[in-house]
């Protein structure tokens, strides 16, 4: 028997959620999503009131006195968090992601050492740094050219690492205490043996952050630039192999849930967008009944909560396969595409469905509309991500399959 029944304890952390999104971070990002300077408009209250309630340390192992949440239940959580705010649970989210991410990298002694830190400080935020000026979908679909991609360059030194280079567009950039950094200890050799990670704390000596960036939408969390000046890291903080962190950032990716992550957040955002236009449709009235009095509004809404529940169908099932030894790769990948594509998508139809009421900022739907843009790109483009899944496309059926068809090869054969 298949069973699709989520388990008490992810009901209980999505009800806990869902009362923190509407009744915290639903306000305060109504206020943060106005404010023109991006360095100003980020909340902390809702980062440690999220603590407080548990969400920050979602996935920090039990052992250390976090929930231990696998990538579904992060999923749930993420999608209900979003459904407040975006960049919001953004904040939270990958927290989550790269905290697993190090408790996967990671031996004891740092584990020790990083996660009781992480543990204790209601503000502390975690970032992960791939993306540089020269080095963007580079990094996802790994370019191949000796000493191409990415350029942050870590020297040993005695017994520490020596910081150089630049990181872009980091999501929680200038708010992180901790992060996780892909610098390059071979400056030859392509990127898959040559990226290392390292972990390394805000108030290191040499690192700045030097721009905050202004977006879009997603204006609730900070973007930023950070610049590494001979930052030295000592090398008890470099997590992993040398040479091995870009086969731990595929892991991050896939079997660690960043991209099933990334596509249930932005499910939320068109969750969102669904139900304050079932509620407009009831008020407005037009044409002397109310919109969903007219049958051509109920189909739009109707396919508005069909791409909603097949981006959470698939979202969900690939989410449960991430423990599966043989996980079908692509599936992260492609249901993140699904799931972000199909958001912009029913925020477009709301737009629609809201008339030029949609259009204005006073209303929530515009707003809406910006955020799920975002994840268009972020945590890999959907067209990169797409190549990528395509690569994990099954061999063709051969002669003795039950599936081949013998009019398949008469036709490529132009007969
Ligand atoms: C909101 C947001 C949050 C982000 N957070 C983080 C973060 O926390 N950490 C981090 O490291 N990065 C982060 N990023 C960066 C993000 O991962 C990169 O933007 C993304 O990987 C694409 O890189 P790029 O913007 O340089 O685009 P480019 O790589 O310059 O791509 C430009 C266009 O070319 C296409 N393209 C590129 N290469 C190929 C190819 N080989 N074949 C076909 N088409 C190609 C792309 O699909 C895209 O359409 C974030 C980005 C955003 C928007």
């Amino acid at each position: 028997m298949v069973d699709f029944q989520l388990t008490p304890r992810q009901m209980e952390l999505r009800d806990i959620a869902k009362r923190f999104a509407t009744e915290v971070m639903i306000p305060a990002a109504e206020v943060a999503d106005r404010i023109e300077d991006p360095e100003a408009s980020f909340n902390w209250e809702v980062i440690r009131e999220g603590s407080k309630r548990g969400l920050r340390t979602l996935t920090v192992p039990r052992e250390y006195g976090g929930e231990g949440a696998d990538v579904l239940s992060c999923a749930i959580v993420g999608e209900t968090l979003a459904y407040g705010d975006l960049g919001l649970a953004v904040a939270f989210d990958q927290t989550w992601k790269i905290m697993t991410s190090i408790a996967n990298m990671a031996n004891d002694e740092q584990k020790n050492r990083w996660l009781p830190k992480i543990m204790d400080d209601d503000e502390c935020i975690l970032a992960t740094a791939w993306t540089e000026p020269m080095a963007g979908s580079d990094n996802v679909w790994p370019n191949q050219q000796p000493g191409a991609g990415i350029q942050t360059y870590a020297e040993k030194k005695g017994d520490r690492w020596v910081l150089n280079g630049t990181k872009r567009y980091i999501s929680n950039g200038g708010l992180a205490k901790v992060y996780q950094i892909a610098a390059r200890t071979d400056k030859d050799n392509p990127m898959m043996n040559s990226l290392t990670a390292f972990l390394v704390p805000s108030d290191a000596k040499g690192f700045e952050v030097t721009e905050v960036w202004d977006k879009l939408g997603q204006r609730c969390v900070q973007n930023g630039t950070l610049e590494f000046h001979d930052v030295e890291v000592p090398e008890e903080d470099q997590i992993g192999e040398v040479g091995q962190a870009l086969p731990a950032l595929a892991n991050l990716f896939i079997r660690h849930g960043s991209n099933i992550q990334a596509g249930a957040t932005v499910l939320g955002v068109a969750q969102r967008a669904y139900d304050l236009s079932l509620q407009y449709g009831h008020a407005r009235i037009q044409g002397s009944v109310p919109l969903l009095g007219h049958q051509l509004q109920q189909i739009r809404l109707a396919r508005m909560a069909m791409k909603i529940e097949a981006s959470r169908s698939y979202l969900w099932r690939t989410a449960w396969s991430t423990q599966l030894e043989e996980m079908d790769r692509k599936n992260a990948m492609l249901s993140k595409v699904f799931a972000s594509e199909s958001a912009v998508q029913v925020c477009q139809e709301a737009m629609e469905f809201w008339g030029a009421a949609g259009y204005m900022r006073k209303n929530p739907i515009e707003k809406l509309m910006r955020d799920a843009l975002s994840f268009l790109h972020s945590d890999g483009t959907n067209d990169v991500l797409t190549l990528k899944a395509a690569g994990f496309l099954e061999d063709p059926p051969q002669v003795d399959d039950l599936v081949y068809s013998p009019r398949v090869a008469e036709a490529a054969a132009g007969r």
